[in-house]
């Protein structure tokens, strides 16, 4: 846990969250301003700030294995969604904890 970081407290239960899974990897719940009718972020409960910092494949595998299982079998996407991971702040990161997005529910538009 690093305690300045937002997604590490949430996961935690320090910060309330709308909690959509959970393991021993990774967390997910639903994003606070939904860009889409559905919009769900995966984080890993390690703290790594951002896709560049992870040299841990085995974890990044282990992180779209679970977006997947979450979009598919969870949120029951069955049209299907997109997963978007915004890197460093020219990638529009906000929030400096790894986290992929699901975006789903409605016809996306590019
Ligand atoms: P980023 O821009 O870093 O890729 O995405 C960060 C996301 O976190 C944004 O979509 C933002 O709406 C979401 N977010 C920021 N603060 C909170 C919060 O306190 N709770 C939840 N559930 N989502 C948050
Ligand atoms: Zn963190």
């Amino acid at each position: 846990m690093t305690t300045n970081c937002l997604f590490c407290k949430i996961i935690a239960g320090d910060i309330p969250s709308n909690k959509v899974y959970e393991d021993k990897d990774v967390f997910a719940f639903h994003d606070i301003h939904p860009k889409a009718p559905t919009h769900v972020l995966v984080i890993p409960k390690q703290h790594i700030a951002t896709l560049t910092d992870c040299d841990d494949n085995a974890l990044l595998g282990a992180l779209m294995d679970r977006v997947r299982h979450i979009a598919d079998d969870e949120l029951k996407l069955a049209a299907g969604y997109r997963v978007i991971i915004n890197v460093r702040e020219g990638g529009g990161q906000e929030v400096f904890h790894l986290h992929a997005h699901i975006l789903g529910g409605k016809k996306l538009p590019f």
